[in-house]
């Protein structure tokens, strides 16, 4: 069994979030530490600990993530601009919370995916 983290406490509100969508598959909250004038985490309700765990069962769970973001986005006015969503897998991801999570980034230009390497 996967071990719970922060993110089932904010799922459950037993520890303050933002909170700006829930339904019975998905959660979506603020970041605490946003890195962009929207920074927005989507999460499954269900605990799916990295990109590596997802299974056929939670196919409509990950459709539901990326429709939510989409209505998001436009409630946070960012959708003609444009956003990125992204999800980081693992120590090589730069995962640190091991709930699997979309972030939703926008507000700003957010220049290349990745920082180019010297
Ligand atoms: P990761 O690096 O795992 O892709 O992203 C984890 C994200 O979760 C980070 O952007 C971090 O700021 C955010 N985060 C970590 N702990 C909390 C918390 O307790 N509340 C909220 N709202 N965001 C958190």
């Amino acid at each position: 069994m996967a071990e719970e983290t922060i993110f089932s406490k904010i799922i459950r509100k037993e520890i303050p979030a933002q909170i700006l969508y829930q339904d019975e598959l998905v959660t979506a909250f603020r970041d605490i530490n946003p890195q962009a004038p929207t920074h927005i985490l989507i999460i499954p309700n269900k605990l799916i600990p990295t990109a590596n765990d997802v299974t056929a069962e939670d196919e409509s769970t990950l459709g539901r993530m990326l429709t939510v973001a989409a209505k998001l986005a436009a409630q946070e006015g960012i959708a003609a601009d444009g956003y990125r969503l992204m999800i980081n897998c693992n120590r090589h991801g730069g995962q640190e919370v091991y709930h699997l999570h979309m972030h939703l980034l926008g507000g700003r230009p957010l220049g290349p995916m990745l920082a180019r390497r010297e």
